[in-house]
């Protein structure tokens, strides 16, 4: 792809105390695109997740985000420069209704464009629209994991990180999850998807990374690496 590179990640480091978590990790999106991270529980995923937006320290190499280097940014300024993250677990709100959940993803823009943001992404959601009015934990695990999704895009994000949207849904939510993704990525919106379900993920990844121990071990077109032997027996069960 030759569109512009929204994030760029070289040889990053990233250390707990004495344990080292990442090892010198190389990664670009480029606008537009759907960038998935595929990898087994503990691999690195979820550090590596943190350092892009701010909370996890790093102990060498670099983050650049368009052409600003953002390695030192607090999280706060990451987010105001447009990267917004959809935490693992969905963690809304639970007690506030679902209008209200969308409307604190709008913090960061002008009041004035809180309908028109509202009624974008209920076109996106049409579900969520229908239970605007409902106290968000009265949703399912699927509705839930759509409105952290949504919340996460009325801040309207030059790119979007997706920590596991997967988890903990039953087989027809993950296919209906994937959609939405697949979508929001027809809709330009650029995305960087972490996940355990590496078959879900690659198959709709334009470009696809797989992680082990902290080190990417092995990248390409996502269609490309599902198709490969390696990732094939270590992570489809093949
Ligand atoms: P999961 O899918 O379970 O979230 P992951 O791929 O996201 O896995 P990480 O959570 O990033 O993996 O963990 C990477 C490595 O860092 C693991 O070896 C883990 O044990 C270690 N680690 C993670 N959090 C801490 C912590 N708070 N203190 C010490 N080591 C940690």
């Amino acid at each position: 792809s030759s569109a512009p590179p929204v994030l760029q990640i070289r040889a990053l480091h990233s250390h707990y105390g004495p344990i080292q978590a990442l090892h010198g990790i190389d990664i670009d999106v480029r606008q537009g695109q759907l960038v998935a991270l595929v990898g087994a529980n503990g691999a690195g995923k979820t550090t590596l997740l943190r350092a892009i937006s701010g909370v996890q320290p790093v102990s060498g190499g670099a983050i650049a985000f368009g052409d600003v280097d953002i390695t030192r940014a607090s999280p706060d300024q990451r987010v105001r420069a447009g990267i917004c993250q959809v935490p693992e677990g969905r963690q809304v709100f639970g007690p506030m209704s679902v209008e209200d959940n969308l409307r604190l993803g709008a913090y960061t823009r002008p009041k004035t464009e809180l309908a028109g943001d509202l009624e974008r992404v209920y076109a996106l959601f049409p579900v969520l629209e229908e239970k605007r009015l409902l106290v968000a934990g009265m949703l399912s695990g699927g509705q839930q994991q759509m409105l952290a999704m949504a919340r996460a895009l009325m801040g309207h994000p030059k790119l979007l990180l997706l920590d596991e949207p997967s988890m903990g849904l039953a087989p027809l939510l993950i296919r209906d999850i994937f959609r939405i993704v697949e979508g929001l990525r027809d809709e330009g919106i650029t995305i960087f998807l972490v996940e355990q379900n590496a078959h879900a993920a690659l198959a709709i990844a334009d470009v696809g990374y797989v992680i082990e121990t902290g080190a990417i071990v092995l990248s390409g077109p996502g269609p490309e690496l599902l198709g490969n032997e390696q990732v094939q027996s270590a992570y489809l069960g093949m």
